[in-house]
Protein backbone atom coordinates (compact mmCIF):
# COMPACT_ATOMS: atom_id res chain seq x y z
CA UNK A 1 0.00 0.00 0.00
CA UNK A 2 1.47 3.41 -1.21
CA UNK A 3 2.40 5.28 2.11
CA UNK A 4 2.44 2.60 4.44
CA UNK A 5 5.61 3.48 6.02
CA UNK A 6 5.70 1.54 8.84
CA UNK A 7 8.01 -1.42 8.81
CA UNK A 8 6.56 -4.14 10.26
CA UNK A 9 9.91 -6.49 11.25
CA UNK A 10 10.85 -3.83 13.94
CA UNK A 11 8.69 -2.82 17.45
CA UNK A 12 9.56 0.14 19.17
CA UNK A 13 10.25 -0.96 22.65
CA UNK A 14 8.47 1.54 25.52
CA UNK A 15 12.28 2.76 26.30
CA UNK A 16 13.00 3.85 22.47
CA UNK A 17 15.74 1.39 21.57
CA UNK A 18 14.15 -1.00 18.38
CA UNK A 19 14.34 -4.66 18.79
CA UNK A 20 13.28 -7.01 15.79
CA UNK A 21 9.97 -8.89 16.06
CA UNK A 22 11.75 -12.28 15.69
CA UNK A 23 13.86 -11.81 18.69
CA UNK A 24 10.73 -10.39 20.68
CA UNK A 25 8.46 -13.37 19.80
CA UNK A 26 11.11 -15.75 20.69
CA UNK A 27 11.77 -13.76 23.93
CA UNK A 28 8.13 -14.74 24.64
CA UNK A 29 7.97 -17.82 23.91
CA UNK A 30 10.90 -18.71 25.64
CA UNK A 31 9.41 -16.92 28.68
CA UNK A 32 6.07 -18.61 28.18
CA UNK A 33 7.86 -22.09 28.38
CA UNK A 34 9.15 -21.36 31.43
CA UNK A 35 6.45 -19.96 33.28
CA UNK A 36 5.00 -23.64 31.84
CA UNK A 37 7.96 -25.49 33.66
CA UNK A 38 7.98 -23.58 36.68
CA UNK A 39 3.78 -24.11 37.27
CA UNK A 40 4.31 -27.21 36.29
CA UNK A 41 7.36 -27.91 39.18
CA UNK A 42 5.16 -25.89 41.84
CA UNK A 43 1.91 -28.20 41.24
CA UNK A 44 3.92 -31.48 41.40
CA UNK A 45 6.12 -30.28 44.51
CA UNK A 46 2.75 -29.62 45.93
CA UNK A 47 1.21 -33.30 44.65
CA UNK A 48 4.19 -34.51 46.91
CA UNK A 49 3.75 -32.02 49.56
CA UNK A 50 0.82 -33.67 49.95
CA UNK A 51 2.07 -36.95 49.24
CA UNK A 52 4.96 -37.16 51.68
CA UNK A 53 4.12 -34.46 54.04
CA UNK A 54 1.04 -36.47 54.64
CA UNK A 55 3.24 -39.12 56.30
CA UNK A 56 6.52 -37.43 57.48
CA UNK A 57 5.30 -34.66 59.69
CA UNK A 58 3.60 -36.65 61.43
CA UNK A 59 6.60 -38.60 62.31
CA UNK A 60 8.77 -35.90 62.75
CA UNK A 61 5.95 -34.49 65.51
CA UNK A 62 6.20 -37.73 67.01
CA UNK A 63 10.00 -38.05 67.34
CA UNK A 64 9.65 -33.89 68.82
CA UNK A 65 6.99 -34.81 71.27
CA UNK A 66 7.20 -38.79 72.35
CA UNK A 67 10.69 -39.74 71.70
CA UNK A 68 9.72 -41.71 68.71
CA UNK A 69 12.17 -42.94 65.95
CA UNK A 70 12.18 -39.88 63.29
CA UNK A 71 11.61 -40.18 59.79
CA UNK A 72 13.75 -41.76 57.32
CA UNK A 73 16.30 -39.17 56.73
CA UNK A 74 15.45 -39.64 52.82
CA UNK A 75 11.99 -38.66 53.09
CA UNK A 76 12.72 -35.64 55.53
CA UNK A 77 15.12 -34.06 52.54
CA UNK A 78 12.91 -34.81 49.90
CA UNK A 79 10.37 -32.79 51.75
CA UNK A 80 12.64 -30.13 52.58
CA UNK A 81 12.85 -29.82 48.50
CA UNK A 82 9.65 -30.04 48.52
CA UNK A 83 9.16 -26.99 50.73
CA UNK A 84 12.19 -25.03 48.39
CA UNK A 85 10.35 -25.84 45.70
CA UNK A 86 6.84 -24.66 46.49
CA UNK A 87 8.45 -21.60 47.78
CA UNK A 88 10.25 -20.95 44.54
CA UNK A 89 6.93 -21.21 42.82
CA UNK A 90 5.31 -18.92 45.09
CA UNK A 91 8.59 -16.12 44.43
CA UNK A 92 7.80 -16.91 40.75
CA UNK A 93 3.90 -16.19 40.93
CA UNK A 94 4.34 -13.29 42.61
CA UNK A 95 7.06 -11.93 39.78
CA UNK A 96 4.67 -13.30 37.24
CA UNK A 97 1.81 -11.03 38.48
CA UNK A 98 3.88 -7.92 38.68
CA UNK A 99 5.23 -8.62 35.40
CA UNK A 100 1.63 -8.91 34.27
CA UNK A 101 1.18 -5.63 35.96
CA UNK A 102 3.52 -3.72 34.42
CA UNK A 103 2.74 -4.89 30.68
CA UNK A 104 -0.79 -3.63 31.71
CA UNK A 105 0.48 -0.23 32.93
CA UNK A 106 2.97 -0.36 29.73
CA UNK A 107 0.43 -0.99 27.20
CA UNK A 108 -2.15 1.60 28.99
CA UNK A 109 0.63 4.04 28.11
CA UNK A 110 1.39 3.43 25.31
CA UNK A 111 -2.12 3.32 23.99
CA UNK A 112 -2.48 6.86 25.80
CA UNK A 113 0.53 8.29 24.08
CA UNK A 114 -1.23 6.78 21.10
CA UNK A 115 -4.51 8.67 21.10
CA UNK A 116 -3.68 11.48 22.65
CA UNK A 117 -1.87 14.98 22.26
CA UNK A 118 1.03 15.40 25.08
CA UNK A 119 1.00 19.22 25.42
CA UNK A 120 -3.26 19.37 25.86
CA UNK A 121 -3.52 16.54 26.66
CA UNK A 122 -6.94 16.34 24.41
CA UNK A 123 -7.15 13.16 21.56
CA UNK A 124 -5.23 13.31 18.98
CA UNK A 125 -5.51 13.15 14.68
CA UNK A 126 -5.71 9.23 14.76
CA UNK A 127 -7.80 8.71 17.05
CA UNK A 128 -10.71 11.42 16.27
CA UNK A 129 -12.25 9.58 13.63
CA UNK A 130 -12.67 6.26 15.14
CA UNK A 131 -13.92 8.09 18.66
CA UNK A 132 -16.18 9.94 16.31
CA UNK A 133 -17.37 7.09 14.97
CA UNK A 134 -17.99 5.49 17.92
CA UNK A 135 -20.06 8.48 19.61
CA UNK A 136 -22.31 8.35 16.29
CA UNK A 137 -22.92 4.97 17.30
CA UNK A 138 -23.97 5.60 20.58
CA UNK A 139 -26.18 8.81 19.42
CA UNK A 140 -27.96 7.00 17.00
CA UNK A 141 -31.22 6.22 18.42
CA UNK A 142 -34.02 8.68 17.86
CA UNK A 143 -33.35 12.02 16.70
CA UNK A 144 -29.97 11.59 17.83
CA UNK A 145 -27.30 13.36 15.99
CA UNK A 146 -23.54 14.89 16.05
CA UNK A 147 -22.11 17.72 15.00
CA UNK A 148 -18.12 17.88 14.10
CA UNK A 149 -16.82 21.59 14.92
CA UNK A 150 -13.44 22.11 13.55
CA UNK A 151 -11.85 25.14 15.05
CA UNK A 152 -8.53 27.13 14.09
CA UNK A 153 -6.49 29.75 15.59
CA UNK A 154 -6.93 32.80 13.53
CA UNK A 155 -3.32 34.45 14.34
CA UNK A 156 -1.37 31.81 16.17
CA UNK A 157 1.64 31.98 13.65
CA UNK A 158 1.98 35.62 14.58
CA UNK A 159 2.03 34.67 18.06
CA UNK A 160 4.41 32.07 17.84
CA UNK A 161 6.66 34.47 15.83
CA UNK A 162 6.73 37.27 17.81
CA UNK A 163 6.46 35.75 21.48
CA UNK A 164 7.84 32.51 20.84
CA UNK A 165 7.39 28.79 21.33
CA UNK A 166 6.66 28.79 24.74
CA UNK A 167 4.11 31.34 24.53
CA UNK A 168 2.34 29.82 22.09
CA UNK A 169 2.36 26.16 24.11
CA UNK A 170 0.66 28.44 26.97
CA UNK A 171 -1.78 29.72 24.17
CA UNK A 172 -2.45 26.31 22.87
CA UNK A 173 -2.81 24.58 26.56
CA UNK A 174 -5.26 27.68 27.73
CA UNK A 175 -7.60 27.41 24.58
CA UNK A 176 -7.61 23.71 25.10
CA UNK A 177 -9.40 24.16 28.19
CA UNK A 178 -11.33 26.89 27.69
CA UNK A 179 -12.69 24.62 25.16
CA UNK A 180 -12.99 22.42 27.58
CA UNK A 181 -15.26 24.02 29.72
CA UNK A 182 -17.50 24.34 27.02
CA UNK A 183 -17.91 21.07 26.11
CA UNK A 184 -21.12 19.41 26.61
CA UNK A 185 -21.30 16.45 28.31
CA UNK A 186 -19.84 13.82 26.24
CA UNK A 187 -18.58 15.48 23.71
CA UNK A 188 -15.06 15.31 22.39
CA UNK A 189 -11.93 17.16 21.98
CA UNK A 190 -9.02 17.00 19.89
CA UNK A 191 -5.83 18.33 18.96
CA UNK A 192 -5.47 17.75 15.06
CA UNK A 193 -1.79 19.26 15.02
CA UNK A 194 -0.50 23.06 15.12
CA UNK A 195 -3.21 25.45 16.09
CA UNK A 196 -5.94 22.85 14.68
CA UNK A 197 -8.40 22.09 17.46
CA UNK A 198 -11.50 19.74 16.93
CA UNK A 199 -14.86 19.23 19.37
CA UNK A 200 -17.51 16.57 18.60
CA UNK A 201 -20.76 17.09 20.04
CA UNK A 202 -24.09 14.93 20.59
CA UNK A 203 -26.98 16.94 20.08
CA UNK A 204 -30.55 16.29 19.57
CA UNK A 205 -31.41 16.88 15.60
CA UNK A 206 -34.62 18.89 16.32
CA UNK A 207 -32.96 21.51 17.90
CA UNK A 208 -29.37 22.23 15.45
CA UNK A 209 -29.80 25.79 17.29
CA UNK A 210 -27.32 24.18 20.10
CA UNK A 211 -24.90 23.59 18.26
CA UNK A 212 -24.77 27.29 16.96
CA UNK A 213 -24.84 27.92 20.71
CA UNK A 214 -21.77 26.04 21.35
CA UNK A 215 -19.79 27.58 18.60
CA UNK A 216 -20.58 31.48 19.46
CA UNK A 217 -19.54 30.23 23.15
CA UNK A 218 -16.71 28.73 21.81
CA UNK A 219 -15.59 31.43 19.94
CA UNK A 220 -16.50 34.44 23.01
CA UNK A 221 -14.67 32.10 25.16
CA UNK A 222 -11.57 31.98 23.14
CA UNK A 223 -11.20 35.80 22.42
CA UNK A 224 -11.34 36.13 26.01
CA UNK A 225 -7.54 38.08 26.48
CA UNK A 226 -4.48 35.42 27.94
CA UNK A 227 -1.84 36.91 30.27
CA UNK A 228 1.14 34.91 29.98
CA UNK A 229 4.02 36.17 31.84
CA UNK A 230 3.38 39.53 31.65
CA UNK A 231 2.58 38.97 27.65
CA UNK A 232 -1.20 39.70 27.17
CA UNK A 233 -2.07 37.20 23.98
CA UNK A 234 -5.40 38.12 22.51
CA UNK A 235 -6.56 35.55 19.93
CA UNK A 236 -9.54 34.80 17.77
CA UNK A 237 -11.13 31.48 16.13
CA UNK A 238 -12.28 30.38 12.65
CA UNK A 239 -14.78 27.37 13.17
CA UNK A 240 -16.36 24.95 10.23
CA UNK A 241 -19.13 22.64 11.72
CA UNK A 242 -20.23 19.58 9.64
CA UNK A 243 -23.24 17.46 11.16
CA UNK A 244 -24.52 13.56 10.45
CA UNK A 245 -27.82 14.89 9.64
CA UNK A 246 -26.98 16.13 6.51
CA UNK A 247 -25.39 13.49 5.03
CA UNK A 248 -26.80 10.98 2.63
CA UNK A 249 -25.43 7.67 1.86
CA UNK A 250 -23.22 9.04 -0.60
CA UNK A 251 -20.65 7.35 -2.77
CA UNK A 252 -17.86 8.31 -0.81
CA UNK A 253 -17.67 5.46 1.21
CA UNK A 254 -14.73 4.23 1.85
CA UNK A 255 -14.84 6.75 4.69
CA UNK A 256 -16.00 6.47 7.77
CA UNK A 257 -18.48 8.90 9.19
CA UNK A 258 -16.34 10.29 11.03
CA UNK A 259 -13.81 11.25 8.38
CA UNK A 260 -16.35 12.63 6.28
CA UNK A 261 -17.60 15.16 8.97
CA UNK A 262 -13.73 15.97 10.06
CA UNK A 263 -13.55 16.54 5.95
CA UNK A 264 -16.36 18.45 5.58
CA UNK A 265 -16.14 20.66 8.72
CA UNK A 266 -12.38 21.31 7.48
CA UNK A 267 -14.16 22.42 4.30
CA UNK A 268 -16.73 24.82 6.08
CA UNK A 269 -13.35 26.29 8.18
CA UNK A 270 -11.14 27.35 5.16
CA UNK A 271 -14.86 29.06 4.34
CA UNK A 272 -14.97 31.04 7.29
CA UNK A 273 -11.42 31.92 7.32
CA UNK A 274 -12.43 33.33 3.65
CA UNK A 275 -15.16 34.88 4.99
CA UNK A 276 -12.98 37.07 7.52
CA UNK A 277 -11.97 34.44 10.19
CA UNK A 278 -13.78 35.05 14.01
CA UNK A 279 -17.00 33.28 12.74
CA UNK A 280 -18.27 29.86 12.19
CA UNK A 281 -19.59 28.58 9.28
CA UNK A 282 -21.58 25.14 7.96
CA UNK A 283 -20.85 23.22 5.78
CA UNK A 284 -22.39 23.48 2.56
CA UNK A 285 -21.96 21.58 -0.82
CA UNK A 286 -20.81 24.16 -3.43
CA UNK A 287 -18.07 25.07 -0.59
CA UNK A 288 -16.61 21.56 -1.90
CA UNK A 289 -17.22 22.22 -5.55
CA UNK A 290 -15.68 25.41 -5.20
CA UNK A 291 -12.33 24.53 -2.80
CA UNK A 292 -11.59 21.42 -5.72
CA UNK A 293 -11.72 24.25 -8.28
CA UNK A 294 -9.95 26.40 -6.36
CA UNK A 295 -7.44 23.80 -5.87
CA UNK A 296 -7.33 22.74 -9.50
CA UNK A 297 -6.82 26.30 -10.29
CA UNK A 298 -3.60 26.75 -8.23
CA UNK A 299 -1.99 23.93 -9.39
CA UNK A 300 -3.10 24.79 -13.04
CA UNK A 301 -1.35 28.68 -12.20
CA UNK A 302 2.28 26.93 -10.67
CA UNK A 303 2.21 24.42 -13.93
CA UNK A 304 1.00 27.57 -16.28
CA UNK A 305 3.76 29.85 -15.34
CA UNK A 306 6.23 27.43 -15.81
CA UNK A 307 4.50 26.72 -19.52
CA UNK A 308 3.96 30.04 -20.19
CA UNK A 309 0.43 29.55 -20.55
CA UNK A 310 0.11 33.38 -19.61
CA UNK A 311 -0.01 35.85 -22.00
CA UNK A 312 -0.16 39.92 -22.53
CA UNK A 313 -3.30 41.00 -24.62
CA UNK A 314 -3.87 44.78 -25.09
CA UNK A 315 -6.61 46.97 -24.95
CA UNK A 316 -6.56 50.29 -27.17
CA UNK A 317 -6.12 53.70 -25.35
CA UNK A 318 -7.28 56.66 -27.27
CA UNK A 319 -7.67 60.09 -27.16
CA UNK A 320 -11.15 61.00 -27.12
CA UNK A 321 -11.02 64.52 -29.07
CA UNK A 322 -9.07 62.88 -31.81
CA UNK A 323 -9.88 59.56 -31.96
CA UNK A 324 -6.02 58.69 -32.31
CA UNK A 325 -4.49 55.30 -30.71
CA UNK A 326 -2.00 56.44 -28.07
CA UNK A 327 -1.03 53.62 -26.43
CA UNK A 328 -2.42 49.96 -25.16
CA UNK A 329 -2.54 48.83 -21.83
CA UNK A 330 -1.68 45.09 -21.16
CA UNK A 331 -3.98 43.13 -19.55
CA UNK A 332 -3.22 39.50 -18.54
CA UNK A 333 -5.04 35.99 -20.06
CA UNK A 334 -4.40 32.81 -18.88
CA UNK A 335 -4.61 30.23 -22.05
CA UNK A 336 -5.84 27.41 -19.74
CA UNK A 337 -5.54 23.71 -21.21
CA UNK A 338 -8.34 22.54 -19.05
CA UNK A 339 -10.32 25.98 -18.76
CA UNK A 340 -9.76 27.62 -22.34
CA UNK A 341 -9.33 31.59 -22.00
CA UNK A 342 -9.62 32.70 -17.87
CA UNK A 343 -9.84 36.58 -17.23
CA UNK A 344 -7.56 37.90 -14.80
CA UNK A 345 -10.33 38.84 -11.84
CA UNK A 346 -10.33 34.58 -10.99
CA UNK A 347 -6.01 34.27 -11.25
CA UNK A 348 -4.83 37.40 -10.15
CA UNK A 349 -5.94 36.90 -6.72
CA UNK A 350 -5.05 33.01 -6.66
CA UNK A 351 -1.85 34.13 -8.18
CA UNK A 352 -1.64 37.21 -5.17
CA UNK A 353 -2.51 34.32 -2.53
CA UNK A 354 0.14 31.49 -3.38
CA UNK A 355 2.81 33.88 -4.35
CA UNK A 356 3.27 33.93 -7.58
CA UNK A 357 2.27 37.16 -8.92
CA UNK A 358 5.49 39.08 -9.18
CA UNK A 359 6.57 35.90 -11.10
CA UNK A 360 4.06 35.89 -12.99
CA UNK A 361 3.67 39.48 -13.78
CA UNK A 362 7.50 39.43 -14.13
CA UNK A 363 6.94 37.07 -17.09
CA UNK A 364 4.24 38.71 -18.87
CA UNK A 365 5.90 42.69 -18.48
CA UNK A 366 8.76 40.82 -20.21
CA UNK A 367 6.62 39.72 -23.23
CA UNK A 368 4.68 42.69 -23.84
CA UNK A 369 8.18 44.78 -23.54
CA UNK A 370 9.12 42.59 -26.35
CA UNK A 371 5.80 43.51 -28.22
CA UNK A 372 5.19 47.20 -27.72
CA UNK A 373 9.32 47.30 -28.83
CA UNK A 374 7.74 47.04 -32.37
CA UNK A 375 4.96 49.44 -32.30
CA UNK A 376 5.48 53.01 -32.93
CA UNK A 377 7.36 54.81 -30.14
CA UNK A 378 5.64 57.39 -28.87
CA UNK A 379 2.46 54.66 -28.32
CA UNK A 380 2.65 53.72 -24.57
CA UNK A 381 2.37 50.90 -22.93
CA UNK A 382 0.57 50.42 -19.52
CA UNK A 383 0.39 47.30 -17.25
CA UNK A 384 -1.21 46.84 -13.74
CA UNK A 385 0.71 46.15 -10.97
CA UNK A 386 -0.74 44.31 -7.68
CA UNK A 387 -0.68 45.88 -4.35
CA UNK A 388 1.30 42.53 -3.42
CA UNK A 389 4.17 43.72 -5.78
CA UNK A 390 3.84 47.08 -4.19
CA UNK A 391 4.64 45.35 -0.79
CA UNK A 392 7.96 43.91 -2.47
CA UNK A 393 10.89 46.61 -1.68
CA UNK A 394 12.72 45.78 -4.20
CA UNK A 395 9.86 46.42 -7.20
CA UNK A 396 11.36 49.54 -8.70
CA UNK A 397 14.71 47.90 -9.04
CA UNK A 398 12.98 44.79 -11.01
CA UNK A 399 10.98 47.05 -13.06
CA UNK A 400 14.10 49.26 -14.22
CA UNK A 401 16.05 45.84 -14.39
CA UNK A 402 13.42 44.46 -17.07
CA UNK A 403 13.31 47.87 -18.44
CA UNK A 404 17.08 47.27 -19.24
CA UNK A 405 16.86 43.43 -20.32
CA UNK A 406 14.65 44.71 -22.76
CA UNK A 407 16.04 47.97 -23.97
CA UNK A 408 12.70 49.26 -23.36
CA UNK A 409 12.80 53.43 -23.17
CA UNK A 410 11.02 53.66 -19.32
CA UNK A 411 8.81 56.81 -20.60
CA UNK A 412 7.11 54.73 -22.74
CA UNK A 413 5.87 52.93 -19.71
CA UNK A 414 3.29 53.45 -17.54
CA UNK A 415 2.72 51.84 -14.39
CA UNK A 416 -1.15 51.27 -12.68
CA UNK A 417 -1.73 50.88 -9.03
CA UNK A 418 -4.87 50.54 -7.45
CA UNK A 419 -5.92 52.48 -4.09
CA UNK A 420 -5.47 49.58 -2.23
CA UNK A 421 -2.05 50.01 -2.44
CA UNK A 422 -1.64 53.32 -0.75
CA UNK A 423 -3.76 51.53 2.78
CA UNK A 424 -0.68 50.12 3.51
CA UNK A 425 3.24 51.24 4.11
CA UNK A 426 2.78 54.38 1.95
CA UNK A 427 5.99 55.40 2.62
CA UNK A 428 7.66 52.74 1.41
CA UNK A 429 4.96 53.05 -2.09
CA UNK A 430 5.93 57.07 -2.54
CA UNK A 431 9.99 56.49 -2.41
CA UNK A 432 9.28 53.08 -4.88
CA UNK A 433 7.29 55.91 -7.34
CA UNK A 434 9.49 58.24 -6.98
CA UNK A 435 12.45 56.62 -7.70
CA UNK A 436 10.59 54.96 -10.61
CA UNK A 437 9.63 58.58 -11.93
CA UNK A 438 13.31 59.70 -11.66
CA UNK A 439 13.90 57.00 -14.24
CA UNK A 440 10.85 58.22 -16.66
CA UNK A 441 8.34 55.87 -16.09
CA UNK A 442 4.79 57.39 -15.25
CA UNK A 443 2.68 55.82 -13.02
CA UNK A 444 -1.23 56.04 -12.93
CA UNK A 445 -4.08 55.71 -10.20
CA UNK A 446 -6.04 52.86 -11.61
CA UNK A 447 -9.87 52.23 -10.78
CA UNK A 448 -10.17 55.88 -9.23
CA UNK A 449 -13.02 56.16 -7.12
CA UNK A 450 -13.52 52.84 -5.97
CA UNK A 451 -10.89 52.81 -2.90
CA UNK A 452 -10.14 55.21 -0.24
CA UNK A 453 -7.90 57.13 -1.46
CA UNK A 454 -7.67 60.71 0.68
CA UNK A 455 -7.06 63.72 -0.94
CA UNK A 456 -4.18 63.92 0.85
CA UNK A 457 -2.57 61.11 -0.17
CA UNK A 458 -3.33 61.96 -3.79
CA UNK A 459 -1.74 65.62 -3.05
CA UNK A 460 0.83 63.63 -2.05
CA UNK A 461 1.98 61.35 -4.39
CA UNK A 462 3.50 62.07 -7.43
CA UNK A 463 0.76 60.67 -9.48
CA UNK A 464 0.85 61.42 -13.27
CA UNK A 465 -2.75 60.39 -14.57
CA UNK A 466 -6.21 59.44 -13.07
CA UNK A 467 -7.66 56.76 -14.49
CA UNK A 468 -11.92 56.55 -13.14
CA UNK A 469 -13.15 53.54 -12.56
CA UNK A 470 -16.09 52.15 -15.65
CA UNK A 471 -18.40 51.77 -12.74
CA UNK A 472 -19.00 55.94 -13.07
CA UNK A 473 -18.38 55.57 -16.81
CA UNK A 474 -20.96 53.11 -17.30
CA UNK A 475 -23.42 55.74 -15.41
CA UNK A 476 -23.44 57.77 -18.46
CA UNK A 477 -25.47 55.51 -20.54
CA UNK A 478 -28.17 55.51 -18.21
CA UNK A 479 -31.33 57.10 -19.50
CA UNK A 480 -31.53 59.37 -16.61
CA UNK A 481 -27.65 59.70 -16.80
CA UNK A 482 -25.74 61.38 -13.16
CA UNK A 483 -23.12 63.21 -14.47
CA UNK A 484 -22.61 65.07 -11.13
CA UNK A 485 -20.15 62.10 -9.54
CA UNK A 486 -18.50 62.06 -13.39
CA UNK A 487 -18.10 65.71 -13.26
CA UNK A 488 -16.62 65.98 -9.66
CA UNK A 489 -13.87 63.48 -10.17
CA UNK A 490 -12.59 65.61 -13.02
CA UNK A 491 -12.84 68.59 -11.91
CA UNK A 492 -10.68 66.42 -9.13
CA UNK A 493 -7.96 65.72 -11.61
CA UNK A 494 -8.08 69.33 -13.11
CA UNK A 495 -7.41 70.76 -9.32
CA UNK A 496 -4.72 68.48 -9.01
CA UNK A 497 -3.13 68.65 -12.22
CA UNK A 498 -3.83 64.75 -12.75
CA UNK A 499 -4.66 63.77 -16.92
CA UNK A 500 -7.79 61.70 -17.04
CA UNK A 501 -8.25 58.15 -18.38
CA UNK A 502 -12.17 57.45 -18.79
CA UNK A 503 -12.26 53.49 -18.41
CA UNK A 504 -15.27 51.21 -20.36
CA UNK A 505 -16.64 53.12 -22.70
CA UNK A 506 -19.05 51.17 -24.17
CA UNK A 507 -20.77 53.17 -26.76
CA UNK A 508 -21.27 56.51 -28.73
CA UNK A 509 -23.60 58.02 -26.51
CA UNK A 510 -21.11 57.56 -23.17
CA UNK A 511 -18.35 58.58 -25.83
CA UNK A 512 -20.51 61.40 -26.80
CA UNK A 513 -21.06 62.74 -23.38
CA UNK A 514 -17.22 62.47 -22.26
CA UNK A 515 -16.50 64.54 -25.39
CA UNK A 516 -18.11 67.55 -23.96
CA UNK A 517 -16.02 67.36 -20.33
CA UNK A 518 -12.28 68.48 -21.87
CA UNK A 519 -9.48 66.73 -23.01
CA UNK A 520 -8.83 63.13 -21.79
CA UNK A 521 -7.71 59.80 -22.92
CA UNK A 522 -10.48 56.77 -22.84
CA UNK A 523 -10.42 53.04 -23.59
CA UNK A 524 -13.75 50.53 -23.99
CA UNK A 525 -15.19 48.24 -25.72
CA UNK A 526 -16.44 50.88 -28.29
CA UNK A 527 -12.88 50.77 -29.57
CA UNK A 528 -12.62 47.25 -29.50
CA UNK A 529 -11.81 44.22 -27.26
CA UNK A 530 -8.52 43.65 -25.44
CA UNK A 531 -6.60 41.42 -28.06
CA UNK A 532 -3.29 39.34 -28.52
CA UNK A 533 -0.38 40.99 -29.76
CA UNK A 534 -0.67 39.60 -33.39
CA UNK A 535 -3.82 41.29 -34.01
CA UNK A 536 -2.31 44.49 -32.07
CA UNK A 537 0.19 44.28 -34.68
CA UNK A 538 -2.10 43.71 -37.70
CA UNK A 539 -3.84 46.89 -36.30
CA UNK A 540 -1.16 48.66 -36.19
CA UNK A 541 0.60 47.61 -38.95
CA UNK A 542 -2.78 49.00 -41.21
CA UNK A 543 -2.59 52.39 -39.58
CA UNK A 544 1.15 52.59 -40.37
CA UNK A 545 2.29 52.77 -36.81
CA UNK A 546 4.83 49.50 -36.49
CA UNK A 547 8.26 50.52 -36.41
CA UNK A 548 9.87 50.91 -39.84
CA UNK A 549 12.80 48.11 -40.38
CA UNK A 550 15.41 50.20 -39.79
CA UNK A 551 13.61 52.10 -36.87
CA UNK A 552 13.97 48.62 -34.61
CA UNK A 553 17.17 50.50 -32.95
CA UNK A 554 16.63 50.35 -28.89
CA UNK A 555 16.96 53.70 -29.18
CA UNK A 556 13.33 55.46 -28.18
CA UNK A 557 13.91 57.60 -31.10
CA UNK A 558 10.19 59.23 -30.70
CA UNK A 559 9.84 60.30 -34.45
CA UNK A 560 8.14 57.35 -36.04
CA UNK A 561 7.54 57.16 -39.88
CA UNK A 562 3.50 57.20 -40.51
CA UNK A 563 2.85 58.98 -37.59
CA UNK A 564 0.18 61.07 -38.81
CA UNK A 565 -2.95 62.00 -36.90
CA UNK A 566 -5.34 60.95 -39.71
CA UNK A 567 -3.59 57.54 -39.99
CA UNK A 568 -3.71 56.37 -36.85
CA UNK A 569 -7.25 56.54 -35.82
CA UNK A 570 -8.95 53.30 -33.76
P1 LIG B 1 -8.38 47.17 -15.07
O1 LIG B 1 -6.94 47.46 -14.99
O2 LIG B 1 -9.31 48.22 -14.60
O3 LIG B 1 -8.67 46.79 -16.57
C1 LIG B 1 -9.82 47.13 -17.24
C2 LIG B 1 -10.77 46.00 -17.27
O4 LIG B 1 -11.99 46.44 -17.80
C3 LIG B 1 -10.32 44.88 -18.18
O5 LIG B 1 -10.82 43.67 -17.66
C4 LIG B 1 -11.03 45.20 -19.46
O6 LIG B 1 -11.20 44.08 -20.31
C5 LIG B 1 -12.34 45.68 -18.93
N1 LIG B 1 -12.98 46.58 -19.86
C6 LIG B 1 -12.40 47.40 -20.75
N2 LIG B 1 -13.32 48.08 -21.44
C7 LIG B 1 -14.52 47.73 -20.99
C8 LIG B 1 -15.87 48.10 -21.32
O7 LIG B 1 -16.14 48.91 -22.16
N3 LIG B 1 -16.85 47.51 -20.59
C9 LIG B 1 -16.59 46.61 -19.62
N4 LIG B 1 -17.61 46.06 -18.97
N5 LIG B 1 -15.34 46.22 -19.30
C10 LIG B 1 -14.31 46.79 -19.98
P2 LIG B 1 -9.92 42.44 -17.48
O8 LIG B 1 -8.98 42.29 -18.61
O9 LIG B 1 -10.81 41.30 -17.13
O10 LIG B 1 -9.04 42.82 -16.23
C11 LIG B 1 -9.62 42.98 -15.00
C12 LIG B 1 -8.65 43.50 -14.01
O11 LIG B 1 -7.62 42.55 -13.75
C13 LIG B 1 -7.92 44.73 -14.49
O12 LIG B 1 -8.74 45.84 -14.29
C14 LIG B 1 -6.71 44.74 -13.60
O13 LIG B 1 -7.00 45.31 -12.36
C15 LIG B 1 -6.47 43.26 -13.41
N6 LIG B 1 -5.35 42.84 -14.25
C16 LIG B 1 -5.33 42.54 -15.55
N7 LIG B 1 -4.09 42.19 -15.94
C17 LIG B 1 -3.30 42.27 -14.86
C18 LIG B 1 -1.91 42.04 -14.62
O14 LIG B 1 -1.12 41.69 -15.50
N8 LIG B 1 -1.47 42.23 -13.33
C19 LIG B 1 -2.30 42.65 -12.35
N9 LIG B 1 -1.80 42.82 -11.13
N10 LIG B 1 -3.60 42.87 -12.54
C20 LIG B 1 -4.10 42.69 -13.78
MG1 LIG C 1 -5.73 48.87 -15.28
MG1 LIG D 1 -9.25 49.98 -14.13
Amino acid sequence: MQGDWVDHSTTVTMFGSKTSSSDHKGTVRRRAERDIVAFGIAIAAILMFVGTGGSVLPKIMRSWLYNENGPDYLLVNALLLNIALILFGLRRYRELMAEIEDRREAEELAKQLAETDPLTGCLNRRSIAPATDALIAEHRDGHGAVAFLMIDLDNFKQVNDLYGHKVGDQLLKATAQRMRDALPPHGLLSRLGGDEFACVVPYDARTPDRVDQIADELIDRISRPHNFDNVPIETTISVGIATTCRIGGDADSDRSLGEKLLHRADIAMYNAKKQGKNRYSWFEATMETELRFRSEMESGIRLGIQNGEFVPYYEQQIDIESGEIVGFEMLARWHSPDHGVVNPNIFIPIAEELGLISAMSEQLIGIALEDAKEWANDLTLSVNISPVQMRDPWFAQKLLKLLVEHNFPPHRLEIEITESCLHENIGQVRSMITSLKNQGVRISLDDFGTGYSSLAQLRSLPFDRLKIDRSFVGELNAEDANEKLINAIIALGDGLDLPITAEGIEDGKILQALRGKGAMKGQGYLYGRPEEALAVRDRLAALGLLKGENETSQTGDTTEAGDLPGQRQA
